[in-house]
C-alpha cells in the first residue's frame, strides 16, 4: 500500500465510463451485512492463535499455530480489503470508518494476543527453530520471517516486557487519528474572492490545478493562504499530534535499544543508515542546480518573486485532457515492445472493477493501490484529465502489476514487498511513458512541458522528499537532544532547508513555514518518504540499464517484481542493478537533471 499525493479536481463526471472506472467489492463481501458476519469469525480466530502460548517449542504444534496464522490472516485481508476500500470512496460515511476503526481494534487485540510468539521463538533458540522450519514445504516459507527475527534478536524484550509493550498496541494510531480530524474531518473549505470579484472555494484537493492556471500574482498569494491557513491556524495542534509521533518513535527505539528512531526503522529492513545519508548528502550537495532551474523558470515566466508555489506554474502548456480511458491507451502504448509478461502484468492491474477513477465527494485523495495476498489489487485515482493524472495512472499501475507478479510467484509469507521496493516498481513505469511521450512531441509546445514534467518529477520525487526526509531525520534529532517540541522548533527545520535547498525565505509566504503539518505522509508513516528518493533513483539506474541494452537488465527487473518480499530490500534492488550503498546511483539523478535543465534551457532560448 502506498500513496503519493497528486492534484486533483473535483466533480469530473464520466457517465459512459463509469463501469470501466469503478470499483468492484464483490470480490470481497456483497455487502455490509455480510461483512459484519464474517467479522464475528475473528475473535474466536485470534483466541485460538493466543491459545498457543507456551506451546510452540513442540514441532506439531508450531506447524498448526503457523497454519492457522495463515487462515486468520487470509481473513483479515478480506475484512480489511472490503472496509478500508468501501470507507475510502466515502470518508464522510460515519458507519463504515466506524466499522473500520473496529476492525483496527481487532488488530491491535490480535497483536497483543500473539506478542508472545518472537520471545517464546527467541526462548526456543535459532538452531531448534530453523530445524522446525526446515522440516517441510509450507514452514520453509517462513525460513526468512526466522531469520530476520533472529537477526533482531537484541532488540526482542522478554514475554513480559513485550506484553507490556503490546498493551500500548491500540495508542499507536492516535496520532494518525488525530491528523485525520485535523486535517481532514474537521477542515472547511476556504472561500476566496480573487481580482476579477470571482468568488472560488478552495480546497485541499483544487489548489494546486488553481495554482497552475492563475496567472495574477495576487491571486496565487490569496489561493496558497486559503490553502495553508488551516496549518497556520492549528499550529500547536499539529505540533503536539507530532510530538506524539515523535514520542512514539523515541519510546520505541530506547525500549527496544537500538541508537536511534532512524536505526530503527531503517533495521527492520536490514538498510543500511548510509543509504539514509547518502541520498540526504547528495540531494544537500547539489542544489545548486535547483537554483539554476528556479532561475530558469523564474526568468520565463517573467516573475518577479519566485514562490515556492509557484512551482506549479507552467512554462508551456499542452492543453491535452487525458480522459481516463485515452490515459489507460496511451500507458499501454508506452510499454508495448516490452517483454510479454510485463505488459500482460500491467493491462490486468488496469481492468475493469480494479479501478476507482474520477473524484467524488468524500472520497479520498490523492492515490494509491491496494494490494493484499489471494486478491486482485485495487487503484484508487482522482483522475483530473491532466498530464500529471496520466503519470498517476502509470505509477499505481506499477504498483499493482507488481503485487500481481509478487503473489503469483511467492507463498503468502513471502509475498509481501517492503515500500522500499514498491516505489520501484511504480516510478519505473513513469519513466517508460516520459519517454514514450517525449519521442511522440512533435511541437515546441510539447516538448517544454515534457521536459518541465521530468524535471519536475525530479524536484518533487527526489529533492522535495529528500528535503521532507532531512527534516524528519533533523526533528527525530530534536527529541533525541532533548530539544522541546513546539510550532516554532519544527518551523525553525523547515526554513533552513527551505533556505538552502531553493534560496527561498518561506517566512515570507504566510502559512508556508507550517509545511511540516501539511505532509501526511509524516504523520502516517514515519521514515517513508525516503523511499521515494530512494526508490526513483534504483528506478531511474534499472531504466537505464534495459534502456542501454545492458545483459539481462529486463530479465533482472522482472526478478525483482517476482522476488516479493522473500529478501532484503538493499539486495533486491541490488541484483536488479542498483546498488544504494553507493552514493554514484544517487548522483545519476544528479546527472539527469543537469542534462534535462541543458536541454530545456535549449528548447526555451531557440
Ligand atoms: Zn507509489
Amino acid at each position: 500500500m502506498c500513496s503519493i499525493m497528486r492534484y486533483n479536481r473535483t466533480n469530473v463526471n464520466r457517465k459512459e465510463e463509469k463501469k470501466m472506472s469503478t470499483w468492484d467489492l464483490s470480490v470481497f463481501y456483497p455487502n455490509l451485512e455480510a461483512w459484519e458476519e464474517d467479522l464475528k469469525k475473528l475473535s474466536p480466530m485470534i483466541d485460538q492463535l493466543a491459545s498457543f502460548k507456551g506451546k510452540l517449542s513442540d514441532l506439531s504444534s508450531f506447524r498448526a499455530f503457523y497454519v492457522a496464522e495463515e487462515e486468520t490472516t487470509k481473513l483479515i485481508y478480506r475484512l480489511y480489503g472490503y472496509i478500508h476500500l468501501a470507507s475510502d470512496l466515502n470518508l464522510k460515511d460515519t458507519v463504515k470508518s466506524a466499522k473500520n476503526q473496529q476492525l483496527m481494534l481487532m488488530f491491535s487485540d490480535l497483536g497483543q494476543k500473539t506478542s508472545f510468539v518472537s520471545p517464546e521463538l527467541i526462548q526456543m533458540g535459532e538452531e531448534k527453530v530453523m530445524s522446525y522450519v526446515n522440516s517441510d514445504d509450507f514452514l520453509r516459507t517462513h525460513k526468512f520471517e526466522m531469520e530476520k527475527l533472529f537477526l533482531q534478536q537484541k532488540h526482542v524484550l522478554s514475554t513480559d516486557q513485550e506484553t507490556i509493550l503490546a498493551n500500548f498496541g491500540a495508542t499507536r494510531n492516535v496520532p494518525s487519528q488525530m491528523y485525520q480530524a485535523l486535517a481532514i474531518i474537521d477542515r472547511q473549505d476556504e472561500k476566496i474572492t480573487l481580482s476579477d470579484n470571482k468568488e472560488v472555494t478552495v480546497t485541499q484537493s483544487n489548489y494546486r490545478a488553481m495554482l497552475a492556471e492563475t496567472k495574477e500574482a495576487e491571486d496565487r498569494k490569496l489561493i496558497f493562504e486559503a490553502a495553508f491557513k488551516r496549518y497556520k491556524e492549528n499550529r500547536a495542534a499539529f505540533a503536539n499530534t507530532y510530538n506524539l509521533v515523535l514520542q512514539q518513535l523515541a519510546a520505541n527505539y530506547k525500549s527496544r535499544n537500538y541508537e536511534s528512531a532512524l536505526d530503527a526503522a531503517l533495521f527492520r529492513n536490514n538498510i543500511p543508515t548510509s543509504v539514509y545519508h547518502n541520498l540526504k548528502d547528495v540531494a544537500y550537495e547539489n542544489t545548486k542546480h535547483i537554483k539554476r532551474y528556479i532561475a530558469l523558470r523564474k526568468k520565463h515566466l517573467k516573475l518577479e518573486t519566485y514562490h515556492t508555489y509557484d512551482r506549479f506554474m507552467k512554462l508551456a502548456k499542452d492543453d491535452t485532457k487525458y480522459s481516463f480511458e485515452t490515459a489507460r491507451k496511451l500507458f499501454f502504448e508506452a510499454i508495448q515492445g516490452m517483454e510479454p509478461e510485463f505488459i500482460a502484468h500491467q493491462k490486468d492491474a488496469l481492468s475493469e472493477g480494479f479501478v476507482d477513477a474520477y473524484p467524488a465527494d468524500g472520497k479520498r485523495t490523492g492515490a494509491y493501490s491496494s494490494g493484499l495476498y489471494g486478491f486482485h489489487p485495487f487503484i484508487l485515482l482522482n483522475h483530473d484529465e491532466t498530464l500529471d493524472a496520466v503519470f498517476t495512472l502509470a505509477h499505481e499501475a506499477g504498483h499493482s502489476a507488481h503485487t500481481l507478479f509478487s503473489n503469483e510467484s511467492q507463498p503468502m509469507a513471502l509475498a509481501d514487498y517492503t515500500i522500499f521496493v514498491a516505489e520501484i516498481a511504480s516510478t519505473f513505469n513513469e519513466h517508460v511513458l516520459l519517454d514514450y511521450l517525449i519521442k511522440k512531441s512533435t511541437t515546441k509546445e510539447q516538448k517544454i512541458d515534457l521536459l518541465e514534467t521530468a524535471l519536475d518529477g525530479i524536484m518533487a520525487t527526489f529533492f522535495r522528499q529528500t528535503l521532507f526526509a532531512t527534516y524528519e531525520y533533523e526533528a527525530n534529532k530534536l527529541v533525541e537532544q532533548g530539544i522541546p517540541i513546539t510550532y516554532q522548533s519544527l518551523s525553525k527545520i523547515m526554513i533552513d532547508l527551505y533556505k538552502h535547498y531553493y534560496d527561498i525565505d518561506i517566512t515570507q509566504e504566510d502559512g508556508k513555514e507550517y509545511v511540516w503539518a501539511y505532509i501526511p505522509h509524516l504523520f502516517y508513516t514515519p521514515f517513508y518518504v525516503y523511499q521515494y528518493a530512494t526508490s526513483y533513483s534504483a528506478s531511474l539506474k534499472i531504466y537505464d540499464n534495459v534502456k542501454k541494452g545492458v545483459p539481462h537488465a529486463m530479465e533482472n527487473y522482472l526478478g525483482l517484481l517476482k522476488s516479493g518480499g522473500s529478501d532484503y530490500p538493499v539486495n533486491q534492488a541490488a541484483k536488479a542493478g542498483a546498488d544504494l550503498t553507493n552514493k554514484e546511483t544517487f548522483m545519476a539523478v544528479i546527472e539527469r537533471f543537469k542534462s534535462l535543465i541543458d536541454q530545456l534551457e535549449k528548447v526555451l532560448e531557440e
